[in-house]
């Protein structure tokens, strides 16, 4: 099963191509193309006559294009690259993108480019940005015992994405019309970002600090554990982790998510209805590929650099 797991992943990162680099460097040169992050230029005048409010009441996911989601998603992961960055170690990397894009590769959606990196936090959590950025932390990553829990962390979050989760999200919480004026302003991009990236900041701030809607984390869930078995891993690796989290309530480095998630055991709950018997099959074929997780996982816990 490790063997042709492996050469699936080798097929599907060759007709997926190399556009979704895994790596530190795909990450950092994604996010600071187009986009210059921080304060300053083309803020958008508060008289300009937006009446946000309004506006925003008929805004909805489908007003977004893929491009727009891209450019709200690469802000929005630098809020989440500004509070904590990425782990120096490229073989982590490596791993965690191998992992992320073969996952990835299961919902068929060729137009997205993902990305995946491994954050410095010992904090426990998952992130997910419009547009494909997909990052876990090490506390996450240091507790967890093998590939298939790597893959339903990420399957979440995936599962996040394409659900366009975190656009939505943001649409609900844009109190000033951030991404109205993103809208707005896309039509004169040539002559640079015009639009208030610091208002579309606190936007993706204020999201990853309150959470997103409950229905939306159980039908991450839900979606999760369907690509994860798809891409061959057995389809308990989320109970695993949610037992994991169960285990570990009164955890400071578990604040965070705890606050932004429906609790573990309504997960498990949810998870059991959803599951019931029907992947027992795939259970015992399930890839759990061990040995490169361990190799992976524990050079980041001795501190090695990659
Ligand atoms: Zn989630």
């Amino acid at each position: 099963m490790k063997r042709t797991l492996l050469a699936a992943l080798a097929t599907a990162l060759l007709v997926t191509g190399c556009e979704s680099n895994p790596t530190v460097g795909g990450i950092m040169s994604s996010l600071s193309s187009g986009l210059t992050i921080g304060s300053g230029s083309g803020s958008m005048p508060s008289d300009s006559g937006f009446q946000p409010l309004k506006t925003l009441k008929a805004l909805t996911t489908t007003d977004i294009s893929p491009e727009q989601e891209l450019q709200i998603g690469r802000e929005a992961a630098a809020v989440l690259l500004g509070a904590a960055p990425l782990v120096k170690n490229e073989a982590v990397q490596r791993y965690v993108g191998n992992v992320g894009q073969w996952v990835a590769a299961q919902a068929a959606r060729p137009d997205i480019a993902w990305h995946f990196g491994v954050i410095d936090t010992p904090h426990v959590n998952a992130f997910a940005a419009p547009g494909g950025f997909i990052l876990i932390t090490r506390g996450l990553l240091e507790r967890l015992e093998g590939e298939s829990e790597l893959a339903a962390v990420l399957a979440h979050e995936i599962a996040h994405v394409l659900q366009r989760h975190y656009v939505k999200g943001m649409i609900s919480k844009d109190r000033t019309g951030a991404i109205i004026g993103l809208l707005g302003e896309a039509a004169a991009s040539s002559r640079g970002h015009r639009y208030e990236i610091g208002a579309l900041t606190n936007v993706a701030k204020g999201l990853y600090s309150s959470g997103l809607d409950k229905d939306d984390e159980y039908q991450a869930d839900r979606i999760g554990v369907v690509l994860s078995v798809r891409a061959g891993y057995d389809p308990y690796g989320l109970a695993r982790v949610l037992q994991m989290y169960a285990a570990s309530s009164g955890d400071e480095s578990f604040e965070l998510l705890f606050g932004t998630h429906p609790s573990p055991q309504s997960r498990l709950e949810a998870l059991a209805r959803m599951i019931d018997g029907r992947f027992d099959a795939f259970e015992r074929s399930g890839a759990q590929n061990t040995a490169a997780f361990d190799r992976a996982v524990g050079r980041l816990k001795r501190g090695g650099r990659g």
